[in-house]
């Protein structure tokens, strides 16, 4: 996976000119996207717990924040570099602005295997990051989230942590936090319903029938589980699905519940079903995360980390479709070979945009102090999600685009608008130079 990393910035920038410049955007407005607008970059001392203290790199790039203030989650990972979190915060900048959200977009990590840091070593750090930041972010500033490798629990120490640093209640500072502590019911789900409520739109127009549908899914965390857990239940037969360590598949498909009961209890992808105390080992085949992407699926769903599929390995992909759940799971290179092949990719900016959908409802609830219900979440969820796959279906049909050209025409368009109601070089009489 590490090859993927490489260059995934400027990566992310070609996309952007090139899918800017074929949709006509003004220079200038594909300009103010070439380049972040402030990166901070920070040590973080951590004592551990037997005594010595470690120092952590961390990051937080807000990229772009003409249309409000800048969103985007903190991942925690040993990989994080700032070129990673600098395209995340630019996919972020798209996203926001493909849903119509009134958010510019931003990202954060810290260099670090939180899988060897005890619980109490792990709040130290979220802590730590916090007080490196506390100036840097803010409720109508800068609003973190949870990624790869954070979760509510982190959001919540992180909130903890601002609110006595600046001594005053500010729940709307991060989102994704535990209900209890002023997150969104529906939040959790929201990346996986937030896909999976695209797949389906895809699969009206495909006329898909669930239970012919194969699919494999790259990752078992909170955005793969949520997701397979929804296909599986309209009917659709996840074959495959694996974690950092691996993967499993059957050709009956899986039982999502349990596999994710085993994972929570046994920290491992395994087919065991359990009833009551009966449990019984389900038959599969153990295959690799590589051979998973290449497997003759109809959907394949990356849902783990940027880069898997490259020029190295895209010709070994047999789906028909895909649905990129992980930020930039594709890269650029390799995207060319699958248009040629007329394989569908549902991008990331649209696909996972659900979290960040609900991240907002999370906040506007915060702000207004008004809690929606679970109904509410995610009716509202539904129509933006909706929305957003409808114009960008209808724009990728009219003017013969991928997906990905529709939604970043989309996303560049409305960010286009919010440049130019500034004035741009042609306003202020610049034409001849
Ligand atoms: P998570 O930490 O809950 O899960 C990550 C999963 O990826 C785990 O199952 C892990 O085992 C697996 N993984 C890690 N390294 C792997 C590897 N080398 N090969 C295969 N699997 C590997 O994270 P998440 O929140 O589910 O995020 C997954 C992806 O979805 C990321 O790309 C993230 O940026 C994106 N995303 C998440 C959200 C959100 O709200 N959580 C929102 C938008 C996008």
């Amino acid at each position: 996976m590490d090859e993927g990393h490489t260059g995934v910035y400027e990566d992310a920038l070609c996309r952007v000119r090139e899918i800017g410049e074929s949709a006509g955007i003004e220079a200038e407005v594909i300009e103010s996207l070439l380049r972040p607008r402030q990166v901070l970059t920070c040590s973080l001392p951590v004592r551990m717990d037997d005594g010595s203290v470690n120092y952590f790199t961390g990051y937080r790039c807000q990229y772009n924040d003409v249309l409000g203030p800048t969103k985007g989650g903190i991942r925690f990972h040993p990989d994080v570099t700032d070129e990673e979190v600098k395209a995340l915060a630019l996919w972020m900048t798209l996203k926001c602005a493909l849903v119509g959200l009134p958010f510019g977009g931003a990202k954060g990590g810290v260099v670090v295997q939180p899988k060897a840091l005890s619980p109490m070593e792990l709040e130290r750090l979220s802590r730590a990051y916090v007080r490196a930041m506390a100036d840097f972010i803010g409720p109508q500033v800068d609003i973190p989230a949870p990624d790869v490798y954070t979760n509510a629990r982190i959001m919540g120490w992180m909130m903890d942590e601002y609110e006595a640093i600046r001594r005053v209640r500010s729940p709307g500072v991060i989102t994704g936090k535990p209900v209890r502590l002023g997150g969104s019911l529906g939040r959790e789900e929201a990346t996986g319903r937030g896909a999976y409520i695209c797949i389906r739109e895809l699969a009206k127009r495909k006329g898909w029938q669930p239970d012919q549908i194969r699919v494999a899914v790259q990752g078992f965390g909170n955005a793969a589980y949520h997701v397979a857990r929804l296909l599986a239940r309209d009917g659709y037969k996840v074959v495959a699905i694996s974690d950092s360590k691996g993967g499993i598949y059957s050709e009956q498909g899986f039982d999502i519940e349990s596999l994710w009961q085993e994972k929570q209890k046994s920290r491992q992808v395994r087919a065991v079903y359990c009833e009551q105390s009966v449990c019984q080992l389900v038959e599969h085949k153990e295959i690799s995360n590589e051979e998973l992407l290449a497997l003759d699926v109809d959907l394949l769903i990356p849902a783990a980390l940027e880069g898997v599929i490259h020029s190295g390995n895209v010709e070994s992909v047999r789906a028909s479709t895909l649905v990129e759940v992980a930020n930039g799971p594709v890269e650029a290179e390799a995207e060319h070979w699958l248009d040629e092949q007329g394989i569908t990719v549902v991008p990331d900016v649209l696909a996972n945009a659900g979290g960040v959908t609900v991240s907002y409802f999370e906040w506007v609830q915060n702000r207004t102090g008004y809690p929606w219900s679970l109904e509410q979440v995610r009716e509202r969820l539904e129509t933006q999600m909706g929305e957003a796959f409808d114009r960008v279906w209808h724009l990728s049909q009219t003017e013969a685009r991928t997906l990905r050209g529709a939604a970043y025409s989309v996303a560049l368009r409305r960010i286009g608008e919010a440049v130019t109601a500034h004035g741009t070089r042609e306003y202020f009489g610049g034409q001849d130079g």
